[in-house]
């Protein structure tokens, strides 16, 4: 399950892209719910990068901890396959 990290700014662009409606506004911010399918949509249309995976089940690490699930790559199209 992907997670919101602290700081939020509630612009509402990952709510209004999440195909499951795991996304809810939670005070100024938003907040992941179960509904999450790990589709990681949601991660490319933050504009301020606050979404990230969230810990494996079984692993043990920490939001802070847990490394991007993709890597992106600024200024540059998308890549097809090489
Ligand atoms: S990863 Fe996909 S399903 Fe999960 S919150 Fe983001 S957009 Fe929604
Ligand atoms: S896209 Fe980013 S800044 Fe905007 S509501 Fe979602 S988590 Fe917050």
């Amino acid at each position: 399950m992907y997670v919101v990290k602290e700081g939020c700014p509630g612009c509402g662009n990952c709510r209004h892209v999440c195909p499951t409606g795991a996304i809810t506004q939670d005070g100024i911010g938003v907040k992941i719910d179960e509904k999450c399918i790990d589709c990681g949509i949601c991660v490319h249309y933050c504009p301020v990068r606050l979404i990230e995976a969230g810990p494996v089940p079984g692993q043990a690490v920490t939001t802070q901890e847990a490394p991007p699930r993709r890597k992106t790559v600024r200024n540059e199209p998308e890549r097809g396959e090489e």
